[in-house]
């Protein structure tokens, strides 16, 4: 099962999203209020991946080797929403 969430749905669970890229371990940490800011509050969080991962080097690479972006804390929001 697949739950898009947009950058609105997290603001009011994190301030801070923690992000990874699983290809070449990168990992950062960004505002969510700078994010909505700068993509808008409706931007899913699958779509932000690719942006925020434009500069890795692996970005524009195939698609076994391209890099992925995940969110860590994702999955702990989801075992808090169904309890
Ligand atoms: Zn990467």
């Amino acid at each position: 099962m697949t739950i898009s969430r947009s950058l609105a749905d997290i603001a009011n669970s994190i301030e801070m999203l923690e992000i990874r890229c699983s290809r070449c371990g990168r990992t950062g940490r960004m505002s969510v209020a700078k994010l909505i800011d700068q993509y808008g509050p409706t931007t899913l969080l699958p779509d932000l991946g690719p942006m925020l991962v434009a500069d890795c080097e692996n970005a524009q690479a195939h698609d076994y080797a391209k890099c992925d972006v995940f969110y860590p804390q994702l999955g702990k929001m989801m075992d808090d929403l169904t309890g």
